[in-house]
């Protein structure tokens, strides 16, 4: 099984961390705009703690299936299974004949770095911007402490929490509702 491990650091400014990152060796990998939709079928996944995401970015799409939480108290642990997908449309259009339906959309741009063992991504979300670190635990700590942050500063929300725990339903820079 493959498991993601993570942690989000909400920060003012991204520019001034991403020279951190570049000055440390930072390779820049990805700058896409994303698009993000989960899917459930009457909250059941919700209620597993599992989630599927379908991701448009770059003109490219990626389905996720994400597993339940590891208990973790300064991490986020969870099982991913990942893999490209060619044709968006057509994939949703499978998932909604399955009985899914898009339960949340979120959307954000994002740059990833890739630094020796560790993902860095740069967020700029609806809900401000954000450093998310993904590597083994000890990494994401001596990443951090190098990006001048401790644990105290770690989100292990996801996104999708966080709007839910604020009570909107769709993350967007112009949702326009
Ligand atoms: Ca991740």
């Amino acid at each position: 099984m493959e498991f993601e491990k993570e942690i989000k650091i909400k920060v003012d400014s991204l520019e001034e961390i991403e020279e951190r990152v570049k000055s440390s060796g930072g390779i820049l990998v990805s700058d896409c705009f994303e698009k993000n939709y989960l899917f459930d079928r009457n909250d059941e996944l919700f209620h597993r703690g599992e989630a599927l995401r379908l991701r448009s970015f770059c003109d490219k799409a990626k389905l996720t299936f994400k597993g339940k939480r590891v208990k973790s108290r300064d991490y986020k642990i969870r099982e991913e299974i990942e893999t490209h997908v060619s044709d968006f449309d057509a994939m949703a259009e499978i998932l909604k004949r399955l009985g899914f339906k898009e339960s949340f959309y979120y959307e954000k741009r994002r740059k990833n770095y890739r630094l020796g063992e560790c993902l860095i991504s740069l967020d700029n979300t609806p809900l401000g911007k954000f450093v998310e670190i993904e590597a083994s635990e000890e990494i994401i700590d001596a990443v951090a402490s190098m990006l001048g942050f401790s644990k105290k500063d770690y989100i292990t929300k996801s996104y999708v929490e966080m709007a839910i725990e604020l009570g909107i339903k769709r993350l967007c820079f112009q949702c326009g509702d």
